[in-house]
């Protein structure tokens, strides 16, 4: 969560920051704040709630000079949204200035020692202690800003990214992480880092993953050096080339970043696609399976952790997995899996999934799987982010920058994986016969097309929405492969409308959800001709007796359910694996329209970040 740039170079930095912030401000935009250090060594701040066009306003008063600075958008943990708390966050005696993403888990300690010696706190945050400990340090011990950084590094607590300067230094800017993303871009004469590459695209395409427990010294005019916090050894540089372009960054077109992932996910999942099936269909290649046949022959289990929309897909990774492979899955979220004290050893696999590769539980829950000797397996979007570095193997979803908050186009992607996955394993343990992976394969690889067939259905969707606009309550019901479905669905309206959204196995609804039903209550069910085709329609009926309006997502040409539920959308017959990804784009459709109808800020809903890299 939340976004840290910073540059030194010989451009004035105020502008770079500030457009980094901008593609940043996906990740955290509850307040935003730049620090710069000008050519007189003067130490200037600015700091605004609310998001960076606020910043701008603020900062366009005073001093925004300088060729080196560091910025911030924040997503608080601690401490409410407010201009004071707003990073960067200055010591007492305003010579440092520093950014932190992450949280000080040992902050009221450290607070209240350093209170003990006199030092005042201006702010509520746990970031706030970081930056008055470097400066106590620095003036107890009078060492460098660097000895500063390190020292104060080694007694902190938690998870961080920073990046700190110094007034009167106009030529030093100190970076570390430690479970907390941080990119290093190298440039000609100037260097960048950015919480990821976004912001760093159009300048260099040189990058350095900076990874745990490292501190970067960056100094004009001298070769960039970077050190383990723990040995203080120089670490080895590892320049990769970045594969990103600007067009991939922008809205081409569309009003919101929602609207275009929305649309591209027939081009998206083309390219996560692209080589994974072989061109008679009849069989699946799988990079990182193929390297590791041992591992996945030998399992007896496999578990697969993630948060959100990633849980949800995991969901339908399960009984992808379970059909196609017969072994044993569980899904856990990652968050509770950490705690759960969970009984592995090197017979299990577990898969973790994440958009951003950067998910803090998702991290926690592979480092645990891999304490107790499983063989962990990543799907993830984000190239070189630190999932895919800690994972023992794993397949990229390849889906592209995803800037929209509300997960669509990975959603997809994550979906598609995870099928070329169960269809590897089947294949490679002898469980899934040869017609069975050429009739799903065929079809997953026309799913680029059916999708763009499905996503025809944008106006009528659209025109539905306004009927729904203003409900309070809405119910999704889904069974079989279509549950998760249903889940996710219901989240996409909670995130981007903040309408209550409640998703459930269509027969469970009887067990409680019932209740709630009446004619104020939609439901949307999502009843693909399937296996269990019949019996969703008897769930249908019973929502209908008790009042309750009914959209349906139902196979082309099925008629049947235009005389039970009120308003229909056909969508594609596909395999029955395959009717999430299909189902899936009305839903994303309908929460997105229902959000703009009422004129939420879809890209960036309240209280959301895109990438959750706080516990
Ligand atoms: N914990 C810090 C705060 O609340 C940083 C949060 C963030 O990552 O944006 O200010």
């Amino acid at each position: 969560m939340c976004g840290i740039v910073g540059y030194i170079g010989s451009q004035g930095a105020y502008d770079i920051l500030i457009q980094g912030l901008k593609r940043l401000e996906y990740r955290g935009y509850d307040s935003a704040g730049v620090a710069l250090v000008d050519t007189d060594g003067c130490l200037n701040v600015h700091k605004a709630h609310g998001k960076v066009a606020n910043l701008e306003s603020v900062a366009a008063m005073g001093n925004t000079n300088g060729t080196i600075g560091i910025s911030h958008t924040r997503w608080a943990t601690h401490g409410e949204p407010t201009d004071t708390n707003a990073h960067p966050h200055v010591s007492q005696t305003g010579e440092i200035a520093l950014v932190h993403n992450g949280t000080i888990e040992n902050y009221a300690v450290l607070k209240k020692a350093l209170t003990d010696h006199g030092y005042t706190f201006r702010s509520e945050t746990d970031t706030e202690v970081l930056v008055q400990l470097i400066q106590y340090i620095k003036d107890t011990t009078k060492c460098s800003l660097f000895e500063a950084v390190r020292e104060a590094l080694l007694q902190v607590e938690g998870a961080y990214a920073i990046a700190v300067i110094e007034k009167g230094d106009p030529d030093t800017l100190i970076a570390a992480r430690k479970a907390s993303p941080l990119v290093i871009g190298v440039g000609e004469n100037e260097t960048f880092i950015a919480s990821d590459a976004t912001p760093i695209i159009g300048y260099t395409d040189r990058v350095i993953y900076l990874k745990d427990n490292e501190i970067a010294v960056i100094k004009r005019g001298e070769p960039l050096s970077i050190m383990s916090l723990d040995s203080n050894e120089p670490s080895k540089i590892d320049i990769q080339k970045l594969k990103l372009s600007l067009a991939q960054l922008e809205k081409g077109g569309y009003d919101t970043f929602m609207l275009k992932e929305i649309f591209e996910q027939p081009a998206t999942l083309r390219d996560c696609l692209r080589g994974r099936i072989t061109d008679d269909g009849a069989r699946v290649v799988l990079s990182g399976v193929e390297l590791n046949k041992d591992k996945f022959l030998e399992c007896e289990r496999i578990t697969l952790v993630a948060c959100g929309t990633s849980w949800h897909a995991a969901l339908i990774g399960k009984r992808l997995i379970q059909d196609f492979c017969r072994v044993p899955v569980e899904v856990e979220y990652a968050s509770e899996f950490r705690y759960g004290n969970p009984v592995l050893g090197p017979k299990d696999v577990v898969i973790s999934i994440s958009q951003s590769g950067e998910t803090a539980d998702t991290l926690a829950a592979i480092q645990i799987a891999k304490e107790k000797g499983a063989f962990v397996y990543g799907v993830c979007n984000v190239v070189g982010a630190s999932i895919p570095r800690n994972t023992d193997a794993g397949t990229y979803i390849h889906v592209g920058p995803e800037i929209g908050v509300a997960s669509t186009k990975a959603f997809t992607g994550q979906v598609t994986v995870l099928t070329l996955l169960a269809l590897a394993l089947g294949q490679l343990r002898g469980v899934i016969d040869a017609e069975k992976v050429r009739e799903v394969a065929t079809a997953l690889k026309a799913i680029p097309a059916t999708i763009e067939e499905t996503l025809k259905c944008d106006a009528e969707v659209q025109t539905l929405s306004r009927i729904f606009t203003y409900a309070h309550n809405f119910l999704y019901l889904g069974r079989g492969y279509n549950y998760p479905t249903a889940l996710e669905g219901a989240l996409k309206l909670k995130e981007i409308s903040y309408i209550h959204a409640e998703g459930y196995p269509a027969a469970e609804m009887k067990h409680g959800p019932i209740a709630l039903i009446d004619h104020e209550m939609p439901s949307v069910i999502i009843a693909p001709s399937d296996s269990l085709y019949d019996k969703i329609i008897s769930n249908v009926q019973q929502v209908k007796s008790r009042g309750g309006a009914v959209v349906a997502i139902v196979s082309k040409g099925n008629t049947a359910m235009n005389d039970i539920a009120d308003y229909c959308i056909e969508i594609p017959s596909v395999p029955e694996c395959l009717t999430p990804l299909v189902a899936s784009i009305p839903l994303q459709l309908l929460a997105y329209y229902i959000a703009v109808n009422k004129g939420k800020d879809v890209d960036q809903p309240r209280n959301l970040a895109k990438s959750v890299t706080v516990e």
